[in-house]
């Protein structure tokens, strides 16, 4: 039978995020079981309640959670859908492109977020935090940039319908 070589994220089979903020205070640390990896776009999931380690404390979330990761873009999107029930919304956190090394999936979150609604319905938020931010940690005027151009492409790709805001 041929086998292929897998990738090293398939390989690690489970990896756990580790986002960071600007500074490299920890942020966010979510474990996820790996879908698929074709070394550009990272496919994973993770499974309701299971603990997430956040800066405010523990979170479990109620979200059956599939999460696309690029390794050339400034942003990731969540899939968010309750058990049993079908989607409940794409939720996109802006954050440097990912590394993946090891059992680690590594980023720095820049405080935007998109939230996008079956209905179609687009919002984009923390605005207020990234100004903060952005003043607190000194975001280089690129990052500024680049986190801005996110929002848009992340925006225009929802409202687009692009993969993967595909309902079903
Ligand atoms: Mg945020």
């Amino acid at each position: 039978m041929e086998r292929r070589e897998p990738s090293p994220a398939v390989r690690a089979a489970r990896l756990i995020l580790r986002a960071t903020k600007y500074d490299g205070t920890a942020h966010w640390i979510q474990p996820f079981r790996v879908v698929s990896d074709d070394g550009t776009l990272l496919v994973t999931e993770y499974t309701a309640r299971t603990p997430i380690f956040t800066s405010r404390g523990e979170f479990r979330s109620p979200y059956n959670s599939r999460v696309y990761f690029w390794r050339d873009r400034w942003y990731n999107v969540f899939r968010l859908s309750k058990p049993g029930c079908g989607l409940a919304l794409w939720y996109c956190n802006i954050t440097t492109p990912p590394t993946i090394d090891g059992c680690y999936i590594r980023y720095i979150d820049l405080d935007l977020d998109v939230s996008v609604r079956p209905d179609g319905t687009i919002s984009v938020l923390d605005e207020e935090e990234f100004e903060e931010n952005r003043r607190k940690y000194g975001y280089p005027p690129e990052v500024v940039e680049r986190a801005r151009e996110a929002v848009e492409d992340v925006v225009a790709l929802a409202r687009s319908n692009g993969f993967p805001f595909c309902l079903g």
